[in-house]
């Protein structure tokens, strides 16, 4: 028996309902608006009222409006043919939508159900099984996607058989199963999961211990995100937030990609669906959509569906980390969800936390951030979430709650700086504020130690602290001239303008500067370092300056020249003369 109940209050997207049974926090209800079944959230319970957000568009509803209570939480439908689709938050289709914009009450089947996919079995009959072990497999695109036992199964089962190669539909039979007490489970190729709920089928959860690489210098050699990691970007308009999200999706070592918009501009949203889909993929030249799925919000969908679609995209994302895959999360922008968050929260007369937003609003950041990560899977292998999100704080204000939560979170900061946009220093990552707490992770300096050469992290964190004198040079310089400074001054500054144009500003639009492969990260460092090393002794200012300026010429031709080549070796033989000059 499902709960039934009727429409007493509705306050735009919120809608008081008085029920006739139990509910259960995060039900789904549909509300019937004269045949068109609206699809709600419980967000709250007291007594006999419930307290649901809906999806939709509320114009027309009335007080005395029937609702029915589902039984189940916002899932969503798992299973091949997701990657290359794009959904909105309640993971309809929009690659199959007629128009623009779906109707009121019309959802649209998530994957294409009629569909030959290519199975080959892995399990074998009488194997002992448990959620999220691997039956057999389909290729999607070119990665092997797995077909495995429903998260939902708990305890062991015996395979009693599995489908031999061939063709076969998701919704076929693929494998059945044997409980303990005896009864049989058919199993399809596709499973469903309420997004609000970690997937935690996996053996166990480490501390991340090795480093996603990006080929962004300013990311790798100074703050490295761990795979399995989270990092956030906030940024300004401008400042460069969706070139360094492309080139983090294109560049960085995933082998799935998934995309949250939540964006509230139309224009951000278009964006992502013009320039995403013409992305090539560095690694088989063809397009990176095809291990993409980029989840968005039609402008016509109330703010809770934004909240639904960064939940849907975390909870894809687990589940192609349970196919042992690395799966690297965007989200774009967080605030927006948050916002939406606060919305709700002000329309149930909550009582208000920071800058009205929920009073709870950091625990549920956290907990979301806390679903990525790099996992043992019962077979042994891994598989991980890293977790990128961007935020947009009013007025590029870093103190406002939706940073300040997600700083607590988030283990990597990139902090986008309009001074450094302003001056074409791209990617205007900042690199004083910016930090990556893997640094700090035995694991992680111990997988450098090794990825990279002993005692790298002292060298990075050498450079760091170079153009922390640099900064506070500079500032001296500015207040007291030129000339009322000591030589070291000027010496330290150029020390650290020679770090930021040589390893921090990367071309994002130069074929060769676009992507650094850490080697090349590592010989470049130690250059720049070696120079910053050496005592100096400037006949004034002047030659400092005019010197510096010629390396920094010199070693960003070498940027712009493949690693070892000819022309590279050249710059190179050109600067270790100029360096022995001095
Ligand atoms: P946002 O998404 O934050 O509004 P964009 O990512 O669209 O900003 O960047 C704005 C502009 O800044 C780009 O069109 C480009 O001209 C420049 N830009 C940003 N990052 C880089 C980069 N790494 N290399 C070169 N140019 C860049
Ligand atoms: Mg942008």
């Amino acid at each position: 028996m499902t709960t039934k109940g009727k429409v007493t209050g509705i306050t735009s997207n919120l809608v008081t309902i008085e029920v006739d049974g139990p509910v259960a926090q995060n039900e789904i209800c549909l509300i019937d608006l004269e045949g068109v079944k609206l699809m709600a959230e419980v967000i709250k319970v007291t007594g006999k009222n419930a307290f649901v957000q809906v999806y939709e568009s509320t114009r027309g509803l009335k007080t005395g409006d029937k609702a029915e209570f589902q039984g189940y939480m916002l899932e969503a439908t798992l299973g091949p043919g997701i990657l290359s689709s794009n959904y909105d938050g309640l993971q309809n289709n929009l690659s199959t939508m007629k128009g623009v914009f779906l109707e009121r009450g019309e959802y649209t089947s998530p994957l294409d159900t009629e569909k030959q996919w290519d199975f080959t079995p892995i399990a074998k009959e009488g194997d002992i099984v448990s959620a999220a072990d691997w039956l057999g497999e389909v290729k999607e695109g070119w990665l092997p996607h797995k077909i495995m036992v429903p998260f939902s199964f708990k305890g062991k089962y015996t395979v009693k058989s599995v489908a031999s190669a061939g063709q076969y539909r998701i919704n076929d039979t693929i494998a059945v199963v044997t409980d303990d007490s005896g009864d049989d489970h058919n199993i399809t190729m596709v499973q469903k999961w309420p997004v609000k709920v970690a997937i935690t089928a996996y053996k166990e959860k480490p501390r991340p211990y090795r480093v996603m690489e990006t080929g962004v210098r300013i990311i790798d050699t100074l703050n490295p995100i761990a795979e399995g990691g989270t990092g956030f970007i906030p940024g300004p308009f401008g400042c460069g937030k969706t070139v360094l999200q492309h080139a983090i999706a294109k560049q960085g070592e995933a082998d799935v990609i998934i995309m949250a918009a939540c964006g509230e501009r139309a224009n951000e949203v278009v964006e992502i669906f013009t320039e995403f889909p013409e992305l090539v993929d560095p690694r088989t030249g063809r397009k990176l959509m095809e291990r993409t799925t980029i989840i968005c919000n039609t402008s016509n969908m109330p703010v809770a569906a934004r909240e639904a679609s960064v939940y849907t995209a975390m909870t894809i994302g687990e589940y192609y980390r349970a196919m042992g895959l690395k799966v690297l999360l965007l989200a774009d922008s967080t605030s927006r969800w948050a916002q939406a968050l606060r919305e709700m929260s002000n329309r149930m007369e909550e009582l208000p936390g920071a800058d009205a937003f929920p009073v709870d609003l950091p625990a549920i950041i956290s907990n979301f951030y806390a679903r990525a990560g790099i996992v043992t899977l019962n077979n042994g292998k891994t598989g991980s979430v890293t977790f990128i999100g961007t935020v947009s704080p009013a007025g590029g204000n870093l103190k406002e709650p939706v940073t300040e939560s997600t700083k607590k979170a988030a283990r990597c900061f990139y902090a986008l700086s309009q001074n450094r946009a302003d001056r074409k220093r791209y990617p205007a990552v900042d690199p004083i504020d910016s930090y990556s707490k893997y640094l700090e992770y035995p694991e992680i300096i111990e997988y450098l130690q090794k990825r990279v050469e002993s005692g790298w992290v002292d060298k990075v964190n050498k450079a760091k602290n170079i153009i922390k004198q640099g900064k506070e040079s500079f500032e001296q310089i500015n207040i007291l001239g030129d000339d009322g400074v000591p030589m070291e001054y000027h010496e330290r500054y150029w020390k650290s303008e020679l770090i930021d144009f040589i390893i921090l500003q990367q071309d994002a639009f130069d074929d060769i500067d676009a992507s650094t492969p850490m080697e090349r990260q590592e010989f470049m460092l130690t250059k720049v370092l070696e120079i910053c090393d050496r005592k100096f002794d400037f006949d004034g200012f002047e030659e400092c300056n005019a010197y510096f300026k010629e390396i920094i010429n010199i070693m960003r031709q070498m940027n712009y020249s493949e690693f070892n080549s000819d022309k590279f070796k050249g710059y190179l033989e050109q600067l270790n003369n100029k360096i022995n000059q001095q």
